[in-house]
């Protein structure tokens, strides 16, 4: 299978765009067909364990690009939790993704990319470069700890990252190095960007884990097929709704239903940087800068996979209207929705969560005889703060987060200066 960049068509093979991340043309890339699955694999499909669904579509993707027996060593490293699907009122579930080492459904993605660039580095050394504003950063550590071959550097702006998120960037040791600079998150992209298009840093095998790499959307499908098998027997019209902000997870499960998967719907919910709901309603995509609000992992004004679904619907908004609804909410609906479903149904939602209840739960109002299935992307305590404001109780923090704050902190400390960061990353 080839990939091919959104923008001039280049084509490369797998191992070229995973270990690129970006296509020089600034494009993303795609496969060049969606690879279809075989009726047997649905037919079967709810005797079938989530590693061995995930392996079946990896293998899709990835042709003979890896043997066998290693793919499904990766895919049963990789899904080592549990992806519960958990009713939470008459047709309407959630599908726990936050059950990894970070509690965010970014685990998915960043320790299967993780594990495709070791293997097609080939243990060559490679420095992967993160900068992050607090939750990705994380993922990516989590991810690529003692990756064979792999060295990573989070650069990440000194006291503007949570205590705890912060733990969560420092503590890890090993193969994994924080770099606290003395600036903004502006600041630590914009170093990031300029040592990946450093000439010298090439013979490094400099890499990024910000962009948006396909190997983190590859099994990001895996779990729509895993939530289908376990409804399939109620047979039922299946709808998924996606807490959206740079439309990832949302692409990913436009990627299974193209592969086959009888899915009849998908919201895009969003909180307000709802430019993906103004352009269903609309025809027109107009980029905004992002808006602050409570589900901050989805403040993303241009989401960079809209470019990734554009492609899958050549652009045409009957096709993405066909398949996808998009639905908008404030910080006030989301706290409300986050009380309501705690109240009413003893269930815990974080707000990215809540916000992706509200779209479904809209939208089943007019599809009563659907099941309904939200992504919960994130465990509520991530967002301890918000949500007991919410619920008026505390929290537990769970004992994988706590356990970050007994760790000690190790970071570089270093000042907004490109030469200095360069040289700390050469020679460490
Ligand atoms: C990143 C993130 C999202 C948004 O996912 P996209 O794939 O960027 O649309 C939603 N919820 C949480 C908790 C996230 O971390």
């Amino acid at each position: 299978m080839k990939y091919y960049s959104t923008r001039e068509k280049q084509y490369v093979n797998i191992q070229q765009a995973v270990l690129k991340g970006l296509a020089e043309d600034g494009g993303l890339y795609m496969p060049s067909e969606i690879p279809q699955l075989s009726q047997d694999f649905f037919e079967n499909i709810e005797n079938l364990s989530l590693p061995e669904i995930g392996f079946e579509v990896a293998k899709a993707f990835l042709g003979n690009a890896i043997p066998d027996q290693h793919l499904k060593n990766i895919v049963d490293d990789v899904l080592n939790f549990e992806i519960p699907l958990i009713p939470i009122h008459d047709n309407l579930y959630s599908l726990e993704l936050f059950h990894g080492p970070t509690l965010a459904f970014k685990d998915v993605g960043a320790r299967f990319m993780a594990r495709l660039m070791s293997y097609f580095s080939q243990r060559k050394t490679m420095k992967v470069i993160a900068a992050t504003s607090g939750d990705t950063g994380s993922a990516v550590a989590a991810g690529f700890y003692n990756v064979p071959g792999i060295e990573v550097y989070i650069l990440y702006p000194k006291g503007k990252v949570s205590p705890l998120q912060e733990k969560q960037l420092t503590t890890w040791g090993g193969n994994i190095k924080a770099l606290e600079i003395e600036g903004s998150f502006d600041d630590c992209q914009a170093l990031a960007k300029q040592l990946l298009a450093d000439e010298e840093m090439q013979k490094y095998q400099v890499t990024s884990a910000n962009s948006i790499n396909i190997a983190r959307l590859i099994p990001q499908s895996f779990y729509y097929f895993w939530a289908y098998a376990q409804l399939k027997k109620q047979n039922k019209k299946v709808v998924f709704s996606v807490p959206s902000g740079n439309f990832g997870n949302l692409t990913a499960g436009l990627f299974a239903y193209k592969m086959g998967l009888p899915v009849e719907h998908f919201i895009a919910s969003t909180n307000l940087n709802k430019v993906v709901p103004d352009f269903l309603e609309t025809g027109i995509y107009t980029a905004k800068p992002s808006i602050p609000t409570i589900s901050n992992a989805m403040d993303v004004g241009n989401p960079s996979n809209f470019e990734r679904m554009k492609d899958l619907f050549q652009n045409n908004i009957d096709q993405f209207r066909a398949i996808i609804s998009g639905y908008y909410f404030n910080d006030e609906e989301t706290r409300n929705a986050l009380q309501e479903v705690y109240q009413k149904y003893n269930y815990l939602l974080d707000p990215h969560g809540a916000i992706a209840y509200l779209g479904l739960s809209k939208y089943l109002e007019n599809h009563p005889d659907y099941c309904g299935v939200l992504l919960e992307t994130a465990h509520p305590a991530k967002f301890l703060e918000v949500v007991e404001d919410c619920i008026s109780e505390l929290v537990a923090l769970p004992e994988r987060l706590a356990a970050f704050n007994q760790k000690e902190k190790t970071a570089e400390l270093l000042p907004v200066d490109y030469d200095r960061v360069k040289d700390f990353i050469k020679t460490s």
